[in-house]
């Protein structure tokens, strides 16, 4: 399977970066596929999950935010903040998104609602991409014939 370079920092750190198959990320306008070769792209993403795939194994990591550039087989991702999936703080994310839900719910009069929303989308595609990342429960045993 072809590859491409994936490269996601922030202002604090790499990352994330590897050789992959296949990059989803959350583009200002809904979810974008990213294969190897593709043309040249330079978007906004919006805060969600990025989905990888390599080698057959999928990979949940999640952006607050930020811009993504395809170019030469290459994918860099520069974003607010981005975590995989196994760093981030369920009880954090519950907190940030009660803080964020109380806030907008209160609508007080220097309520910054862009701000509030933007805490909110981040907080809940934190608790999504935790929730991917517990083992699935089996479902109930198949009902034996009567
Ligand atoms: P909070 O109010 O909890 O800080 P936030 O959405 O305002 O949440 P961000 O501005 O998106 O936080 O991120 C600030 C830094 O904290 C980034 O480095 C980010 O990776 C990290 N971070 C935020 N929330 C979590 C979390 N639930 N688990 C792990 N790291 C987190």
């Amino acid at each position: 399977m072809p590859k491409m370079r994936l490269e996601i920092i922030t202002a604090e750190r790499v990352v994330y970066a590897d050789d992959v198959n296949v990059v989803v990320a959350p583009g200002i306008e809904g979810e974008l596929g990213i294969l190897p070769h593709h043309a040249p792209l330079m978007t906004i993403l919006q805060p969600g999950e990025l989905r990888i795939v390599k080698d057959g194994q999928e990979q949940f990591l999640v952006v607050g935010g930020g811009f993504m550039e395809v170019m030469a087989n290459k994918v860099i991702v520069l974003a607010d903040a981005a975590e995989r999936a196994e760093e981030i703080d369920e009880q954090r994310a519950q907190e940030a998104m009660r803080r964020a839900q109380e806030r907008l719910a209160g609508r007080e009069a220097d309520l910054d609602f862009e701000r509030a929303l933007g805490a909110l989308h981040r907080a809940q595609a934190r608790l999504r991409v935790v929730q991917r990342r517990r083992p699935r429960r089996p479902g109930p045993p198949p009902e034996s014939p009567a």
